[in-house]
């Protein structure tokens, strides 16, 4: 039998190498030029004032929301239905996530359900653009305005998609909330093996993030090898080491001077996708909005009809067929770390009657119904034509099937 197709393979050839080489023989490996390079590179790709580079976006995410004014004991309006690194991070800086639902065909946040959850102490808004899928930023962006919120977007998958705003299409991550965090695990679209990138319009916010992943060193490191008289740094408050590193910071350059061709790969084997699931007996193709561009960090089919337990069989006769599936993104308040820990979340002011130990929420019907009648197909750039045919043909199998037993 053919080797499994996976459900995403790292691009990573001769220039990256050749990138990490260049940075070994440099003999600066952390934090210095490939870092601000890169950073400048990416700014310019997404259309960003600023982008500061940083270790991983989980902690991309912790820096914005304390940037933002998030403080202990403060909560935070955010989707339940994302990677657990959501509502970890909100935890992280000492505050209450209070999930909202999401909406059915963008996988993010539901600005229809916004307001019904904001507390007293609501202090930011932490929106996802769930698998590469742009959320109804403008929609969130209304409402937490009005309410004079911060808005921080959990870029993580969206690295090069794409979302109307008043009428002109652009990336994500200008940003249109206050900041924008990326990340540069393996499973996303560009990698650095881990890595992640904050992006704002907002001097102020940059400067605060450079400092703080630096143990609030006053002068750079960088800056004082550089400088012909002695001088000291300070540390000027408490922070921590969020750094990325020049050898990661160089592998990531190549790939993003391929973006534009990287999605357009993606967009192309997400529209065999397209076209092999509208007439197929058990999963639909997803929906896309007009003016939204995804950039197929993942795609999403959806179950027609059924449940968690049609999910399965269809992933394991996938599996069976060589190919790598996932059921659908995860919810927070489903896991046991949020499930046992029921004062830790929230889904509103007032009790919503579900029983949240159990990790059932009547709030959250779509965010949990999306885990469960998601099946997650392989696609990355570099997928190779037989890769896609065994996927193709394992799909067009389960149709046939489907057809004669259900
Ligand atoms: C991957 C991911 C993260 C975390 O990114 P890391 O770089 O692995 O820390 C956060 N949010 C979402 C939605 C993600 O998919």
């Amino acid at each position: 039998m053919a080797a499994r197709v996976p459900l995403v393979r790292p691009d990573l050839g001769e220039a990256e190498a050749e990138a990490a080489a260049r940075v070994v023989r440099s003999g600066w490996v952390t934090q210095g030029p490939e870092v601000a390079a890169f950073e400048a590179e990416f700014a310019a790709a997404v259309g960003a004032e600023h982008a500061v580079a940083v270790s991983n976006c989980t902690v991309a995410l912790q820096l914005a929301l304390s940037a933002v004014g998030v403080r202990p004991g403060d909560d935070v309006a955010t989707a339940s239905h994302s990677f657990i690194a959501t509502a970890n991070a909100i935890v992280a800086v000492g505050a209450r996530p209070v999930f909202v639902d999401v909406e059915e065909d963008t996988f993010g946040m539901d600005p229809a359900r916004l307001e019904a959850a904001l507390t007293p102490r609501t202090r930011a808004v932490l929106c996802v653009h769930q698998l590469g899928i742009p959320c109804d930023l403008e929609g969130i962006l209304r409402l937490a305005g009005a309410r004079g919120l911060p808005v921080v977007e959990d870029a993580a998958c969206a690295l090069g998609s794409e979302a109307e705003w008043h009428g002109r299409s652009e990336r994500i991550g200008r940003p249109r909330g206050a900041v924008a965090c990326f990340s540069l695990h393996p499973r996303k679209v560009v990698t650095t093996g881990d890595g992640g990138v904050l992006t704002t319009g907002d001097a102020a916010l940059a400067a605060a993030f450079r400092l703080r992943r630096q143990h609030a060193m006053s002068i750079p490191d960088t800056v004082r090898h550089q400088s012909q008289s002695v001088v000291y740094e300070e540390y000027v408050e408490p922070a921590f080491n969020y750094r990325l590193t020049d050898l990661q910071a160089a592998v990531g350059r190549p790939q993003l001077a391929r973006l534009a061709a990287i999605v357009e790969e993606r967009r192309r084997l997400a529209a065999a996708y397209h076209r092999a699931l509208a007439d197929h007996a058990v999963l639909a193709p997803p929906r896309e909005r007009p003016g939204v561009r995804a950039n197929w960090q993942s795609y999403p089919a959806r179950l027609r009809a059924g449940g968690a337990e049609l999910q399965r069989d269809v992933l394991q006769f996938l599996l069976d067929r060589g190919v790598a599936g996932k059921r659908g993104v995860h919810n927070a308040h489903q896991e046991p770390a949020y499930r046992s820990a029921g004062a830790a979340w929230s889904c509103g002011p007032d009790a919503c009657g579900g029983d949240h130990a159990a990790g059932t929420c009547p709030r959250l019907a779509t965010s949990e119904r999306l885990r469960d009648t998601t099946v997650l197909l392989p696609l990355f750039h570099g997928m190779r034509e037989d890769e896609l045919a065994q996927v193709l043909d394992a799909l067009a199998a389960f149709h046939r099937g489907a057809g004669r037993t259900r």
